[in-house]
């Protein structure tokens, strides 16, 4: 059964907008801000054709911090639990360049980790901050109970419904998903590293960071085409009672996606075998241009992007839930099967840029997340 303090299955999923500032190409070309805050949980997006009001559970206007972030998004619940066993994720989704690896990791992503300490206090993001949280509440715990603690790690990449290991990246040929719905799932051979440190944590991503730009010719590319997966887990040994010899081990998991920025808007069924795929802005997909393989590179991102969307959106009503979730129709539903179905909780946030030349995809974004509610 789910944790009581869940109450009802909506807590599951919790769904957090923040608007960047204005960037100076932006502030240069003297764009409209579009997004007008109501209060704490809605905005109001002004488009050039009519306005559109969305609610979540929070709103993060563009003067937010990323203490603010960390402290006010539900993320600190979400490592609580990964300690006493559960398994979370926390997504973050939005166009390439609606600030998702700022609020991850820090601005200019993990370039953030060779600043000096003051800089690195004020400007990590939300990942490091978490792992941060979580090594000081285990240190806590750990002296209460005497009983010792092990953080695993993996990071791997979802690319065309393939899977490449960030970590180690000479065995990324051909990574497969073992498991069942039932057991979870996992993939076979992927990397797993125990960290004992926040700066061995830092390598990682740092390390993940420039693996997985050289998968591909071009960084802004391949994060706006693959998912970035970070997986902590979390063991600890625990006694069950006190005159008690036996020992059992505790696990929890901690899991941080950086979701492809490419949205489907649009599926449009022209001729009944050839599906044509709609695309905005900067993520525009020309369908005359598409050469084969283009295509279902597209495809298979907005197959999983469209595939998380289902299952977490039917596992959030209370009669869907119980009937079929189709984690098998995508990769990265199958590999979150058991955080997005079991007793964890999920957070998505989602990020949007505050121009009017981005109007099409903020509002993409803002009803993407809204289904997740
Ligand atoms: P994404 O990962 O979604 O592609 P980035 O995180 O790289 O986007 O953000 C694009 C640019 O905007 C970066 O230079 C980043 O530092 C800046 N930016 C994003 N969010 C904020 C913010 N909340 N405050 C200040 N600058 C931001």
């Amino acid at each position: 059964d789910p944790p009581e303090e869940l109450g009802a299955d909506k807590a599951r999923v919790r769904v957090v907008v923040r608007v960047r500032p204005m960037n100076s190409r932006e502030l240069e070309r003297n764009d409209r801000a579009i997004i007008q805050m109501e209060n704490d949980c809605s905005l109001m997006v002004q488009g050039a054709q009519h306005n559109r009001r969305f609610t979540f559970d929070s709103v993060f206007q563009s003067d937010s911090t990323q203490e603010d972030i960390f402290q006010n998004s539900g993320i600190k619940r979400l490592v609580d639990m990964s300690i006493e066993g559960y398994i979370t994720t926390c997504f973050a989704y939005g166009q390439t360049g609606s600030g998702k690896t700022h609020t991850m990791i820090g601005p200019g992503g993990a370039s953030v980790f060779r600043m000096d300490e003051n800089y690195r206090i004020k400007h990590f993001g939300l990942v490091p901050r978490a792992i941060n949280y979580l090594f000081q509440r285990l240190r806590e715990k750990s002296q209460e109970n005497h009983s010792p603690y092990y953080i695993r790690v993996s990071y791997c990449e979802i690319y065309n419904e393939q899977i490449h290991d960030l970590i180690n990246p000479a065995h990324t040929q051909g990574l497969q998903i073992r498991g069942s719905v039932e057991d979870g799932f996992y993939v076979e051979n992927l990397f797993q590293t125990y960290i004992e440190t926040m700066d061995e944590l830092l390598t990682i991503l740092e390390e993940g960071e420039l693996n997985r730009a050289m998968a591909s010719h071009n960084l802004n590319d391949t994060s706006s085409r693959s998912h970035a997966m970070l997986s902590i887990q979390v063991e600890q040994d625990i006694t069950e009672s006190e005159n008690s010899a036996e020992q059992m081990t505790r696990q929890g998991k901690l899991i941080f996606v950086d979701l492809a920025g490419k949205i489907l808007v649009q599926q449009i069924f022209h001729e009944k075998t050839s599906p044509i795929f709609h695309s905005t802005g900067s993520e525009k997909v020309k369908v005359s241009l598409s050469k084969g393989k283009q295509l279902i590179e597209t495809n298979n991102i907005n197959k999983s992007l469209l595939t998380l969307g289902t299952c977490i959106s039917a596992l959030s009503d209370p009669v869907k839930r119980a009937g079929h979730i189709p984690y098998r129709d995508s990769k990265l539903t199958r590999l979150l099967a058991d955080s997005l179905g079991g007793h964890g909780i999920t957070l998505m946030l989602a990020c949007v840029s505050p121009s009017h030349s981005c109007e099409s995809e903020t509002l993409s974004t803002l009803r993407y997340a809204n289904r997740a509610k």
